[in-house]
């Protein structure tokens, strides 16, 4: 965890949001997003939403998020699950985040919607 980390509220709309997709996220043991974000509980574990996974995965607060794009650059290539979208884009994808098993795997399809 970085020794100094940005509590405050955010001061202006960043130009990205990271997003992370969570069918290719590996979650708990991996957490090098959380590591490197520098803003406090932006990052956090969340129950991995496929159906019998058990697993946790990773989830950005839109709400604190600067865009600076540390997630999206220290996400293992093997993973790749981090991206920084436009902000409108990064909202939309969040608020409109598929719980559905059939939306994520479309989205882990090589060239999928998230794929870049
Ligand atoms: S872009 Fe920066 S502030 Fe936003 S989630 Fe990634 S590391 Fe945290
Ligand atoms: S670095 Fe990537 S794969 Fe690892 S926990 Fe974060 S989003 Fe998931």
């Amino acid at each position: 965890m970085q020794d100094v980390l940005i509590t405050g509220l955010r001061k202006k709309t960043p130009k990205k949001l990271a997003f992370v997709d969570q069918g290719k996220c590996f979650g708990r043991g991996c957490e090098f997003c959380i590591v490197v974000c520098p803003v406090k509980d932006c990052i956090t574990l969340v129950p991995d939403p496929e159906p019998g996974a058990g697993a946790t995965v990773c989830e950005v607060n839109i709400e604190t998020c600067i865009g600076c794009t540390l997630c999206a650059q220290f996400c293992p290539p093997d993973y790749d699950a981090v991206h920084m979208f436009a902000y409108e884009e990064g909202v939309r994808l969040t608020q409109e985040m598929p719980r559905s098993y059939d939306y994520r795997s479309y989205n882990k399809r090589k060239g999928g919607a998230l794929a870049s």
